[in-house]
This record gives structure tokens, sequence and C-alpha cells, in this order.
């Protein structure tokens, strides 16, 4: 194999090892949003939970309140009934009776008010087993979700630590000046740097390759960059044993060489 093409396919190669790390690295990013959302779900849940609580605790106190009210002018009542038989004449009989009808009246009131209490008591205990029931299956698939995540990190982690390595050691047998050609369009372009022209076609940018260029790049001197893409380029038929797909990159990828084989069947 000559000089040349030993380049193009450590080029390609380092191209692989990108391109991998570029999809890990995206993943690590993405990966947590998901964990982030549940959590803050989780967050507004346990929030209203505690704003259902609070209200618990205060219809019971209210509750609590009006039961010692009842019990006190129940007892009121039935002391004044005692002392009916007491009254000396008309006038303070009567006098009793109204007394003993107002508290009543007040009694009746606050069974009324009681009752609605007790109504809103249940509605609320209602919604907290609500609340407590779908926050406790969204905090298990949060824990699920939380462990996978931390899982998949670690793998990407020593992954990429993997990658590191092969990438430096496919750079080693580029020379200097290709490589930092390679650089150069890694910085300003989204992957893939180095394409195959497939039919005269850049697969980088879908356009054709001028005829002179085309005609330098099968004679498989030195190495070429896409006049309209600026990606390096070799030509596919230098490669016929392994027609192996250019790693894509990860959105809007240019058609790779194998996909443009495969829209073509
Ligand atoms: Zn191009």
């Amino acid at each position: 194999m000559s000089i040349y093409l030993k380049q193009i396919e450590q080029l390609v190669a380092l191209q692989r090892v990108d391109s991998e790390i570029i999809l890990l690295k995206e993943e690590l990013e993405s990966a947590p949003k998901e964990v982030e959302q549940l959590e803050q779900d989780y967050s507004q849940f346990r929030e209203r939970k505690e704003q259902i609580l609070e209200k618990i605790d205060y219809l019971q106190s209210q509750q609590k309140r009006l039961d010692g009210e009842i019990s006190d002018d129940d007892l009121k009542i039935k002391k004044s009934k005692n002392k009916l038989m007491m009254a000396s004449n008309t006038k303070e009989y009567h006098a009793m009776m109204r007394e003993m009808d107002n508290i009543e009246k007040l009694n009746r009131m606050r069974e009324e008010e009681r009752m609605a209490l007790v109504e809103e008591l249940e509605r609320q205990r209602a919604a907290l087993e609500e609340v407590e029931s779908e926050s406790s299956s969204l905090k298990e698939n949060l824990d699920e979700k939380q462990s996978t995540l931390e899982q998949r990190v670690e793998e990407i982690e020593a992954r990429l630590a993997v990658l590191d390595k092969q990438r430096k050691a496919a750079g080693q047998h580029v020379p200097a000046p290709v490589l930092g050609r390679y650089e150069f369009i890694r910085s300003r372009l989204a992957a893939p740097v180095i394409v195959p022209v497939m039919e005269g076609v850049c697969s980088g940018c879908n356009i054709a390759i001028p005829p002179q260029s085309f005609i330098e790049l099968q004679k498989g001197q030195q190495i070429l960059n896409c006049p309209n893409c600026q990606r390096l380029i070799y030509w596919c038929e230098h490669f016929e044993e392994s027609h192996e797909p250019v790693p894509g990159k990860p959105q809007a990828a240019p058609k790779t060489h194998k996909e443009a084989a495969e829209e073509a069947e």
C-alpha cells in the first residue's frame, strides 16, 4: 500500500474515533436532562404534598375548635334546662328560653360549618392520597433512571478514555502537516472531516468534484480537499475491498458512502 493510501486509511481511522467521541460527548450532555426533568417534577409533587398537609392541619384545628365550642354550648344548654325548672317567674323563664334558643341556633350554625369542614377534609385527604401515589411512582421512575444514567455515564467515560488513547495512537502515524489540515477542518466544519468521493461526487457536501481535481484524486498521490466544502477527500475505489462506511456526523449528515450506496439500490 502506498504511503498516500496508508495516510488516508489512518485519517479515516482517526475520523472514526472522532465521530464516536462526538456522539458520546453529546450523549453525556443530553443524558442527564431527563433525570433533571423528573427531579423537577418530583420536587413539585413534594411541594404540593406539603401544601395539602398544611391545609389538612388547618382544617383539623378548625374542626377541633368547633367541636370544643359545640360541646361547651351543649353543656350550657343542658345546665340551662335544669335551671329552667327553678325560674322564679315567667319573665325570667322566657329570658332563659331565649338564651337557650340563641345558643342552639349558634350550635346549628357550627354544625353546618363543621360538616363543610369535614367534607373539605375528605377532599384534601383524597388529594393527598393521589399526590402520594403519583409522587411515589415518579420517585421509582426517577431512581431507576438515575441509576441507569450513572451506569451509562460510567460506560461513556470508560469508552472515552479508550478512544482518547486510540486517537493519540492514530494521530501518531499521520504526518504533522496532514494532521494539521485534519484538525483545522475539524475545528471549522461539522464531522466528518475526511470523506470518500463516489462517482465523482464528494460525499461530504454531495457536490461533484471538478474533473481536473477528480483526475488528481484518482492518481492517489497527495491528499486533496473538496473544492466546495474543504473536507479531505479520497477516491472510494482506492479502498475497493474495505468499503467501510465513513462514520457519519451526528446530525444532518451528508450522505455517507454507505447510505448513498443503499439509496442507489
Ligand atoms: Zn465537499
